[in-house]
């Protein structure tokens, strides 16, 4: 039985950790991933908005993160990936069969990029199908590439990949570029770069590894195929919340709804960083967030006596 059971351990899952554990509360953090820090570990880009520090990339600010919470005394397990909660009853299942008992429950499980989930997206992945653009722009040098999305991060990635791609295809399946306006003006001026609207991809082929994409622009009949040698999608994220599904409120994309004090619906079971958060998704909002539940716990345990 621990005071606080914590799944996910991004930046709103550490420092709920942290908190819970400065307020004297028995804490478990249990974590899916070989390490700590969520997202922070896919942002290469320099991070310079975190207050207090500053870091070239995110592994670097996970890096402080991880560094902070190894001298606590909470327990933090992580290959620990949990398969199924009971929010009333605050008991949380491990796929490894393993059964917790918690009186308060704080869900930091963070959100995943979309995927688009056609033909070839999952067997060609490592394979042309890119994970990063900063970090596989050398291994597609000189090819054809094409980049999925309309926001910041398919814009980004697409000026990224012009610099050492032959030509990069911006397909996008709405009107316009949801992309702010200094990405869609330096694309607009890239002549590496041609933007597909109203497009969608439909499967991505080849043999051995990409070699086409097979689209549908709006309004044709048939799908035009494209040689291209790499795919980046890059169309938003979606919370990691299937396993709350039913027992707590979500909004219409599956975010939690929370309370001021990050509670959920379920009495004593709260939701921290993105996976509430769906507007304004940072590592202070997380961290923020993350403390606000652990003092509401805290003091919602000592009221209650403990
Ligand atoms: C490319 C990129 C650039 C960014 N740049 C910035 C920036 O400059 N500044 C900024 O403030 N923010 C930035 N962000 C956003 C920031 O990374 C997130 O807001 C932050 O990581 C959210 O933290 P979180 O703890 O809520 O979720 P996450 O970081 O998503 O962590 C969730 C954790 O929960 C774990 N988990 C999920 N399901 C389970 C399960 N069933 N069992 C066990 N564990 C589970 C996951 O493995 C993960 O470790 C960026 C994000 C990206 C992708």
């Amino acid at each position: 039985m621990h005071d606080v059971i914590i799944i996910g351990a991004g930046p709103a899952g550490l420092s709920a950790a942290l908190w819970c554990d400065e307020l004297g509360l028995d804490t478990l953090v249990i974590e899916q991933a070989a390490e700590v820090g969520g997202q922070l570990l896919r942002v290469y880009n320099p991070i310079e908005n975190y207050l207090g520090a500053r870091a070239a990339n995110g592994r670097e600010l996970r890096d402080l993160f991880a560094a902070q919470v190894e001298e606590k005394e909470f327990d933090l397990w992580t290959e620990a990936e949990v398969g199924g909660v009971d929010l009333k009853a605050k008991r949380v299942r491990l796929r490894s069969g393993e059964e917790l008992q918690g009186i308060a429950l704080v869900i930091a499980t963070g959100v995943r990029r979309r995927r688009l989930n056609v033909p070839g997206e999952t067997e060609f992945a490592g394979r042309g199908v890119l994970e990063s653009g900063r970090l596989e722009a050398e291994a597609v040098a000189g090819e054809d590439v094409l980049v999925v999305g309309g926001g910041d991060a398919a814009a980004e990635n697409a000026l990224l990949l012009a610099e050492t791609c032959a030509t990069v295809t911006l397909v996008h399946r709405g009107k316009s570029l949801r992309a702010r306006a200094e990405f869609a003006e330096r694309i607009k001026s890239d002549h590496r770069i041609t933007v597909f609207t109203e497009t969608t991809l439909r499967a991505i082929l080849g043999g051995e590894r990409v070699e086409s994409v097979e689209m549908l622009r709006a309004g044709a009949l048939k799908p035009m195929r494209m040689a291209v040698r790499g795919v980046l999608v890059r169309v938003g994220v979606e919370p990691n919340t299937e396993l709350f599904r039913g027992q707590l409120h979500a909004d219409e994309r599956g975010y939690v709804v929370v309370t001021g004090e990050q509670e959920t619906s379920a009495e004593m079971v709260f939701a921290v960083g993105d996976v509430s958060n769906p507007l304004a998704p940072t590592v202070s909002g997380a961290a923020g967030a993350g403390a606000t539940a652990a003092k509401v716990i805290a003091s919602r345990l000592s009221g209650s006596g403990k």
